[in-house]
C-alpha cells in the first residue's frame, strides 16, 4: 500500500505557493481528497503531478491547478446544490462534495457510460457516494429534475453556452464554463443577477470537447 499523503500535501503547498489555492476551504478539501483513487491503476503513481492524465475513452482527469481555480471561483459552502457536466473520473465532484457536505449535494452528468461507472466506483471507494450522484446523459441539457442549482460548472470545452444550463441556474447562482474552440477555450464565469447573466472572462484553458445537443455534434 503506497502512502500518498506526503505527496498530496506537497502538491497543495505548491498550488498555494502559485496562487491557485487561496481559501482555507479549498485547501482543506484538496488535502483530503485522494486523487490516486480517481486514476486507472497504472497511473496512481502520477496522482500528485500537476497535470491532466488519461482516464480512458480519450478523456482526461483535469489537472489539480484547474480543479483548484474552478473550486475557488465557484465559492462553495455547505448546503449548496451543485451541477457538474462531465464527471470523468469523479475527482472534481469529490472536491466539491468536501466543500458542500454535509448538507449540500453534487449531481454530475457524464455522457460516456463506462466513465460514469468509473466515476461512481471511484467516489464510492473514496467515501463520497452519499454527496455525489452520477447521472448518465447529455449534460448540455442540464438535469432538470433537481434544478435550480446554486452552482453549475462544465468540465468540457463548449462552442457556446447551452441555454438549458443557464435556465437551471438559481438567482444569485454562479456558473463556470470553458468557451471557445475545440482545442483551446476561455474559462468564463457567469452570475445570474435579477434574471440577467453577468459574464467575466477568467482566462485561457484547455478542456476536451463538450459533445451533445447544445455542444459539439
Ligand atoms: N471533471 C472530470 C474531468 C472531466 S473530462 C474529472 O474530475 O475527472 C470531461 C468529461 O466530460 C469527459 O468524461 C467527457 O466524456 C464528458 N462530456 C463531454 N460532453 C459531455 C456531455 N454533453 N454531457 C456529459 N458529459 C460530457
Amino acid at each position: 500500500m503506497e502512502d500518498f499523503e506526503a505527496d498530496r500535501d506537497r502538491l497543495v503547498d505548491d498550488l498555494k505557493h502559485r496562487g491557485y489555492v487561496s481559501s482555507k476551504a479549498v485547501e482543506r478539501a484538496m488535502r483530503r481528497v485522494p486523487r490516486e483513487e480517481f486514476l486507472p491503476d497504472g497511473l496512481r503513481g502520477e496522482a500528485y503531478v500537476d497535470t491532466p492524465l488519461p482516464i480512458g475513452e480519450g478523456q482526461t482527469i483535469s489537472a489539480p491547478h484547474m480543479v483548484a481555480i474552478m473550486s475557488e471561483q465557484l465559492d462553495l459552502s455547505s448546503g449548496l446544490k451543485v451541477l457538474e457536466i462531465g464527471a470523468g473520473s469523479g475527482y472534481h465532484a469529490a472536491v466539491c462534495a468536501e466543500l458542500v457536505s454535509p448538507d449540500g449535494h453534487v449531481w454530475t452528468v457524464e455522457r460516456i457510460t463506462s466513465l460514469a461507472k468509473f466515476a461512481e466506483d471511484n467516489l464510492k471507494k473514496a467515501g463520497y457516494a452519499e454527496w455525489v450522484t452520477v447521472v448518465i446523459g447529455d449534460g448540455t441539457n442540464g438535469l432538470a429534475e433537481h434544478a435550480p442549482y446554486d452552482r453549475i460548472f462544465v468540465a468540457a470545452g463548449a462552442p457556446q453556452i447551452p441555454k438549458p444550463l443557464t435556465d437551471q441556474l438559481a438567482e444569485g447562482g454562479k456558473m463556470l464554463i470553458p468557451l471557445g474552440g475545440r482545442y483551446y477555450q476561455d474559462l468564463v464565469r457567469i452570475i445570474r443577477r435579477n434574471g440577467a447573466l453577468e459574464k467575466v472572462n477568467l482566462g485561457g484553458c484547455v478542456f476536451v470537447p463538450l459533445i451533445g445537443e447544445h455542444g459539439y455534434r
